[in-house]
């Protein structure tokens, strides 16, 4: 980072580049800001409620973050929709076919007979 001011080197001070030469000082551009910490990228993902709730929260402060988020959110809340909508159709095959899946009895069967 060049000084806007006199054109030299600038050192990094905390969160601000600071020049060595007239003292300028300017804040260091924000970048961590909008790579989503894999922490919240996890939260996100497997509660996408909060994903949602974060993306509120972050939409007019962190508009990058808030996008990431919730992209992730709804791609985890999609994919969780496929995955019980092909459950719910499986089920139901499985049952036009005679396997009561809700059946506990069966399941009973299964586990104290089959293994
Ligand atoms: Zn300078």
């Amino acid at each position: 980072m060049t000084c806007p001011n006199c054109k030299n080197q600038m050192r990094v001070e905390g969160n601000e580049y600071v020049c060595s030469y007239c003292g300028t000082r300017v804040n260091k551009p924000q970048q961590s800001n909008n790579i989503l910490s894999d922490k919240y990228q996890w939260y996100a993902f497997i509660f996408p409620l909060l994903g949602f709730i974060l993306y509120f929260k972050w939409r007019n402060t962190d508009p990058a973050k808030a996008k990431t988020v919730l992209k992730i959110s709804l791609v985890s809340l999609i994919g969780g929709l496929i995955i019980a909508v092909i459950g719910i159709v499986v089920a139901y095959v499985l049952k036009i076919n005679g396997y009561d899946v809700l059946d506990n009895s069966l399941m009973i069967n299964f586990i104290t007979y089959k293994f």
